[in-house]
């Protein structure tokens, strides 16, 4: 598929121009100059406004990121080019993740695939495609051929977020099988086992990123654990062989279920309590409950920047609750997955509720998104979560 025609060519200004020579690889449709007759999802030249090359980019009609670049250099071949990136995406975590099946393959950006997010659960991979350059068939075809070329999979899943594509105006897409038919599997992390079932409807299958963080936080955790928007029970089942008892709570009755089928897979016993965590840390902190360690992990309460300050908000009255509730030398692991919400941000809250509830907090670690979810240094866009590991006195 040589693409022998002249390239399509999409000019941006110079503050386009100037983010790009920082190291990102978004620009903004205002800071494109012209774009005209450029179909939806093309393979475009980039250039500034005097015509200077700056590389080759996925175009999007619709979204307000317009260009996702893809390569410093001019591309004539797209599907070799994606093959390499893949290839290389699978043998970077060959070289990084230990202890699992499952981890992400390929994270959008963080592995120059803009759009394109893999993972791995044992055999069945799931796929997310987030852009219009990376749904078009030829390259799903290309996706999918590398994939099982490479890997050794008995399907790939894919999963669709009808937001996505009416943010990329793509048609409506049923989430399903691409490749193979098997849609249920088991999969180990860190010595744990989890059931995957992409047919389940759940929306993110695993939260595959707090895969180092599970492990550390078995290395502090003791006594009686509470673990709170648990969801499948990523932390309580880690937790479950360190501590005497472990509770794990969430509001969805469908993400319980599959915890129980968890715990009952790792054969330990954890009481799973559905009901809104905001509610249930008031009774239990106004009723004298005592934990030794607490989990917090709540979805990202900051879905864009004007959210920052409600989300605050909301990070501190769970985290205060908690501090209020752990015995001394107790064990507090907070999370956020918030991209709105800084590292500095989210320390400073923690200390604000420190001081409210008057407790003494240490921290152990300072941790993050697990390393299957690289981080670009030059796209802060790409480090998201957020994991403090503290002692509370
Ligand atoms: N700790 C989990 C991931 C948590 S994701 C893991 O490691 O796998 C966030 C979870 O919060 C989801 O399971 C969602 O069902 C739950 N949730 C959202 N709002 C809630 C609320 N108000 N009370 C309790 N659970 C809630």
């Amino acid at each position: 598929m040589h693409n022998r025609k002249p390239p399509l060519r999409v000019k941006i200004s110079a503050r386009g121009a100037s983010r790009l020579k920082s190291g990102h690889v978004w620009v903004y449709r205002s800071d494109v100059r012209s774009a005209d007759n450029i179909p939806p999802g093309s393979v475009v030249a980039v250039a500034d406004e005097r015509g200077k090359p700056l590389g080759t980019a996925l175009y999007s009609s619709s979204s307000q990121i317009a260009i996702r670049m893809i390569s410093h250099e001019p591309v004539s071949d797209l599907p070799q080019l994606l093959r390499r990136r893949l290839a290389n995406a699978v043998v970077y975590r060959e070289r990084i993740v230990r202890d699992t099946n499952a981890c992400r393959l390929t994270f959008s950006e963080a592995d120059f695939l803009p759009g394109l997010i893999v993972d791995r659960y044992n055999d069945i991979l799931s796929l997310q495609i987030l852009t219009q350059a990376i749904d078009c068939n030829p390259v799903r075809e290309t996706v999918i051929s590398q994939l099982t070329q490479q890997l050794d999979c008995a399907s790939i899943f894919e999963r669709v977020d009808p937001r996505v594509r009416e943010l990329e105006s793509l048609p409506p897409r049923a989430s399903g099988l691409l490749h193979g038919d098997k849609t249920a599997t088991t999969f180990t992390m860190n010595r744990v086992q989890f059931q995957f079932d992409a047919l389940e409807g759940q929306k993110t299958g695993a939260f595959l990123d707090q895969r180092e963080n599970y492990a550390a936080a078995a290395q502090y955790a003791k006594g009686d654990a509470l673990d709170v928007f648990c969801y499948q029970g990523g932390f309580a089942l880690h937790l479950a062989p360190v501590c005497r008892r472990v509770t794990g709570v969430d509001s969805s009755r469908p993400a319980l279920e599959v915890a129980d089928k968890n715990a009952v897979l790792n054969r330990r016993d954890i009481e799973w309590i559905e009901g809104n965590a905001f509610d249930l840390l008031k009774d239990y902190a106004s009723s004298h409950h005592r934990y030794d360690t607490i989990v917090v992990d709540p979805p990202a309460f900051a879905k864009t920047k004007r959210d920052l300050e409600s989300a605050l908000r909301g990070y501190k009255e769970l985290n205060l609750r908690a501090l209020k509730m752990l015995r001394p030398g107790g064990i507090l692991i907070t999370c956020s997955c918030s991209y709105h919400v800084s590292e500095s941000d989210f320390r400073e809250m923690l200390a604000s509720a420190a001081l409210d509830a008057h407790r003494t907090v240490r921290l152990l670690e300072v941790r993050g998104q697990a390393k299957d979810h690289p981080v670009l240094l030059n796209v802060p866009e790409t480090a998201y979560l957020k994991c403090l590991v503290a002692s509370v006195n």
